[in-house]
């Protein structure tokens, strides 16, 4: 099984990040794509990834919540960062309505100019979407046939944005949303649709611990170490063997952002 979504950069990591991936490994963890969410973020992603190489590797760009900070030499110490043998896709980007911590204009201009240097280096996109689905597709969609694949992580929209996200050929990225009793059964529902091809597994650490965890870490802080415990219940869930799902899965990861 392969976590396509840790923020091994979160300061929660600061202390034991070499831990965390040892934990990971000893859980049958094979490999880590490490979140870059905005400029500084993402050289420190590719640093770890390059401290890990062929365990790690990492996304470069910049999050719907710090488009502010979107600026022209953003944009080419990015494209920079993300022509570096351990980058492997650009993200992660999009947008986010949900809080709008920089205003939708902002971030709909980070979002395009990203999709401009995805297009322009042959990187495929980490996308991030939340209330935002029309916008997000209207913006996303006429870079599609320039950019070698995409995968939404975190997904945890409606039916009808799952189907429409699918029919445009993007990967789905799932969490231990789904293993959450308040909000997450919407989504669980959803898990057959998803054809295997197009799944990816994260953990999205050290967010979304998930809920059902027994025993719960006294931290209360999630790892790629849990990651086993999303794919069992997403294999439950879809009627799959969990060994199995979990191979698939790391094959489409590692397929997308072509790993070796
Ligand atoms: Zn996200």
């Amino acid at each position: 099984m392969f976590d396509i979504g840790v923020n091994l950069t979160s300061s929660q990591f600061a202390k034991d990040s070499a831990d965390v991936i040892a934990r990971g490994k000893a859980a049958g963890v094979n490999g880590i794509l490490i979140t870059g969410t905005n400029l500084k973020e993402s050289v420190r992603a590719q640093e770890l990834a390059a401290e890990y190489s062929q365990y790690c590797w990492s996304t470069t760009g910049v999050h719907p919540h710090d488009a502010s900070s979107w600026n022209e030499n953003t944009a080419s110490r990015i494209a920079e960062l993300a022509a570096t043998e351990h980058v492997v896709a650009i993200g992660e980007c999009g947008l986010d309505f949900n809080r709008n911590f920089s205003t939708q204009d902002e971030q709909e201009r980070a979002f395009t100019a990203q999709l401009a240097i995805a297009a322009e280096l042959q990187l495929p996109l980490f996308l991030h979407c939340r209330d935002a689905h029309s916008r997000f597709i209207a913006l996303l969609k006429p870079w599609l046939d320039k950019i070698p694949g995409a995968v939404l992580h975190c997904f945890t929209g409606e039916k009808h944005e799952l189907k429409e996200a699918l029919a445009l050929g993007l990967s789905v990225g799932i969490t231990g949303w789904v293993c959450d009793e308040r909000r997450g059964l919407d989504l669980l529902e959803l898990l057959p649709l998803i054809p295997v091809e197009r799944l990816m597994l994260e953990t999205d650490a050290p967010y979304l611990l998930p809920r059902d965890l027994k025993p719960k870490p006294t931290s209360r802080r999630n790892e790629p170490c849990f990651l086993p415990h999303i794919v069992n219940r997403v294999a439950a869930q879809r009627g799959e063997e969990p060994a199995w799902l979990g191979q698939e899965t790391e094959n489409n990861a590692r397929r997308l952002f072509k790993l070796a």
